[in-house]
């Protein structure tokens, strides 16, 4: 199949390349020349582990290529996928659709011959009819068909969760886009996952309802901890004791700072303004984002209750800053909540993390970058470890206790345990849903 992919942002880009690793012959477009200069000279923009080694694979096989000429990349295409980004619209909390209606209306122009329109970004219900009414609106004449495929990839284990989905959704109007579809994905048939065939609309609301779901689960686990810090309990022992029934599962269930990243908290809000809009209000959903923002706050609070009420002064090392590891995906982090604090407070802030800087430094000013957890922690007044990267979880503790001023952590993350930070000369350490160390 010919494929052209509009947008090569974490989802197009890996999208891309996983197609083109079927077989297919894909063109990856995107309108940032920076973006197409890099792809083109073999870098890989973001970080995402494996990435690069498939691209260049791909590239080198000749069936991957990269390009600014979204006609030249839709001629003769079988399927064009819209993988632009639907941020939150500023004001209203809704999903921005400016950038899916621009690339809809930028295919209808160039577009001759008989193509499916595959909207892979996150998009609310209705968004494909008017895809398809954009699109012939722009050319009455083209042949074509529209078909919703949300990507429920996570960033971080993007590669391994196209190549082996839970499963794959597809809305489609009639046969001749679904037998598109399937021989697209056709390849994964050697494996045994289910393919959902929906019509547009069910298949749009699956990813808000899935993201939503995911969201709420992260977020009980996280109000149960906070009270367990009350009441007594380990809410990890917690997680587990519910986890292992069938009906709840374990996943999702480690509590933490609070959810961030690109998906969760705009795909909520924006499920939450349909809801409203259409006056069924969303209230679980709404909660979830209220409470969600509390428990970040609650992370402060942790934190100023370490420094004996006042940042003022005290240094504080915090390691990681990305939404979760392994990506260096900085959108709507707990982060750029938490070091702003820190900093505002009159902290000086050190900053380790193994991918954030790039994204990071414009995004947290005033904090100090540093390259290694040890040094970070010399004379440091407290430690945050804030996101769970490999290189965070096996630390010295004792080595890391000696060189602080105040031996004090918060392990926003549950990494440690508080018998081990106590054994290792930490006065104080905090985690989440656990008793204090003292
Ligand atoms: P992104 O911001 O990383 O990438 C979007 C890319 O599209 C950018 O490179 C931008 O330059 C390009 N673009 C915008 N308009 C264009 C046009 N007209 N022509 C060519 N290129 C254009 O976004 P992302 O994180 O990849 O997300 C894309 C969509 O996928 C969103 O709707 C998101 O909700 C959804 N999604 C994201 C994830 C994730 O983990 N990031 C997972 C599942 C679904």
């Amino acid at each position: 199949m010919k494929i052209a992919m509009i947008g090569t942002g974490y989802v197009g880009l890996v999208s891309g390349v996983c197609f083109s690793d079927f077989g297919h012959e894909v063109v990856c477009v995107d309108k940032d020349p920076g973006k197409i200069g890099r792809l083109e000279r073999g870098e890989v923009p973001i970080y995402e582990p494996g990435l690069d080694q498939l691209m260049l694979k791909n590239v080198e096989a000749g069936r991957l290529s990269f390009t600014m000429d979204l006609e030249k990349a839709v001629q003769g295409a079988d399927a064009v996928f819209i993988a632009v980004g639907t941020p939150t619209r500023r004001g209203d909390g809704h999903a921005d659709l400016t950038y899916v209606m621009a690339a809809a209306e930028e295919i209808a122009k160039v577009a001759r011959d008989y193509v499916v329109v595959v909207t892979k970004s996150t998009v609310p219900v209705g968004t494909n009819r008017q895809v398809k009414q954009t699109i012939r609106k722009a050319n009455p004449d083209l042949d074509f068909d529209v078909a919703s495929n949300p990507e429920f990839l996570r960033e971080g284990a993007a590669i391994e969760d196209f190549m082996k989905p839970d499963r794959v959704v597809v809305g489609v109007q009639n046969d001749r886009a679904a037998e598109v579809m399937a021989e697209i994905y056709r390849p994964l048939y050697l494996r045994d996952f289910p393919i959902v065939t929906t019509d547009l609309e069910s298949a749009e609301m699956i990813k808000y309802a899935a993201n939503a779901f995911l969201a709420t689960k992260i977020t009980f686990i996280n109000e149960i901890a906070a009270l367990c810090e009350r009441v007594g309990g380990d809410v990890k022992e917690v997680a587990r004791g519910i986890g292992l029934d069938g009906r709840i599962g374990n996943k999702f269930l480690h509590a933490g700072p609070g959810y961030g990243g690109s998906c969760f908290p705009k795909d909520t809000k924006a499920l939450a303004r349909i809801g409203q809009d259409h006056a069924v209000p969303m209230q679980i959903t709404e909660t979830v984002i209220k409470v969600n923002e509390e428990i970040k706050r609650r992370m402060i609070d942790k934190l100023l209750d370490l420094c004996g009420g006042s940042f003022n002064g005290k240094t504080i090392a915090v390691l990681g800053v990305t939404f979760k590891p392994n990506t260096d995906d900085m959108r709507d982090a707990p982060s750029l909540t938490i070091v702003p604090a820190l900093v505002g407070g009159g902290a000086k802030v050190r900053v380790v993390d193994p991918q954030g800087r790039h994204e990071g430094e414009a995004l947290l000013p005033g904090a100090h970058w540093m390259d290694d957890a040890y040094k970070a922690a010399k004379n440091a007044d407290l430690l945050v470890l804030l996101t769970e990267w490999n290189e965070f979880r096996a630390l010295d503790l004792k080595k890391l206790a000696k060189r602080m001023a105040a031996p004090r952590m918060a392990d926003l993350r549950n990494v440690y345990a508080p018998k081990d930070a106590k054994r290792a000369g930490f006065e104080a350490y905090e985690s989440i849903g656990r008793a204090p160390m003292l």
